[in-house]
């Protein structure tokens, strides 16, 4: 008997049984095959989660495992995507580390329907995860970062704040606090993103490491200035909930948190009743220029450049 092999089948491959209909070739080959038929794009992102640095190590390995897809997801989310496969590299302890993530991928993928496609599972010093995710979007319409327009209106579908609170009260030993179920399961917002490629959208990216950060990605691939409005960002269900624990520090919170896994869109103003009507939030608009402002009664004003940066 091969303990690897058996440990891979028994863990993972038996346990998720989906197999998309587009595959050709499934799990258990040395890579799988996949015939997409004309009028869809492929759309494929990979993300990497490592103890200590994507997650406190005293988090349980399910929720780690299962969070890394979760935030894997959120890019497909971005892009308006269906989601359908997961390739997974898993990089153990031991056994039982390896035992606690599979629990965790295992319920992702029956939770969302997908196939696992792929991986590869090694021993490591260090328990992480390489995740990566395909999807398929109708021909033409993928989502992109770079296609904000001088005079959109900017929105958010989701809430801020709230995981960067939650990995707060987990690390100063609030374990059951209010706030931590939102760090441990994030929510990647795959139905909005769907809803807002069907509405016409055709910008937006996922909120992972802040608000004002992430903007301007779309602010330097779009070539304009993302002016956000902090009478409406505190419109926000959760600066509510937050300003209730965090007082004056909420907004911060709101514009730095991170991890948050909200899609952050532009869309053009004759689109602006029926995205109120699927619960976005407005929270400024584009024009010409270059840069993310933050204003409050019609004057800029000056906001720390911060949010996470792994080579800081
Ligand atoms: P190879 O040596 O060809 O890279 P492996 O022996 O590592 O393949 O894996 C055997 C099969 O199991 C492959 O099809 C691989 O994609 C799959 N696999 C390995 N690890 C995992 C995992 N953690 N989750 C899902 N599938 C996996
Ligand atoms: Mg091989």
């Amino acid at each position: 008997m091969n303990h690897e092999f058996d440990a891979i089948s028994r863990l993972f491959r038996q346990r998720v049984p989906f197999q998309h209909a587009f595959t050709t070739l499934g799990n258990g080959d040395d890579a799988s095959a996949h015939d997409i038929p004309e009028g869809f794009e492929f759309v494929i992102s990979t993300d990497t989660a490592v103890e200590s640095i994507h997650w406190p190590n005293d988090t349980p390995l399910d929720i780690a495992a299962s969070r890394a897809v979760l935030a894997a997801l959120s890019d497909l989310a971005a892009m308006g995507a269906e989601p359908a496969w997961v390739w997974l590299a898993v990089m153990a302890k031991d056994t039982a580390a390896l035992e606690s993530m599979s629990q965790g991928i295992v319920r992702v993928c029956h939770e969302h329907q997908l196939e696992l496609a792929g991986g590869d599972t090694v021993r490591s010093p260090t328990n992480a995860l390489n995740v990566t995710v395909g999807g398929l979007v109708p021909k033409g319409l993928t989502m992109q970062r770079s296609l904000a327009q001088n005079n959109d209106e900017i929105w958010l579908m989701g809430e801020l704040g709230l995981s960067a609170a939650g990995l707060m009260q987990w690390q100063t030993n609030h374990k059951t606090g209010c706030f931590v179920h939102h760090f441990q399961k994030p929510t990647p917002q795959l139905k909005a993103g769907i809803t807002l490629r069907k509405m016409g959208i055709q910008c937006c990216l996922d909120v992972s490491d802040g608000l004002l950060q992430d903007a301007s990605h779309i602010s330097k691939a779009s070539q304009v200035a993302m002016c956000f409005e902090t009478e409406k960002i505190q419109k926000i269900a959760s600066y509510q909930q937050l300003q209730a624990i965090h007082g004056s520090h909420a907004l911060e919170l709101i514009l730095h948190g991170g991890e948050d896994y909200a899609l952050l869109f532009t869309a053009t103003q004759d689109k602006h009743q029926q995205l109120l009507a699927i619960g976005a939030y407005p929270l400024g608009y584009c024009k010409q220029g270059h840069e993310v402002k933050l204003m409050s009664h019609g004057e800029e004003v000056k906001f720390k450049h911060q949010g996470y940066d792994h080579f800081a």
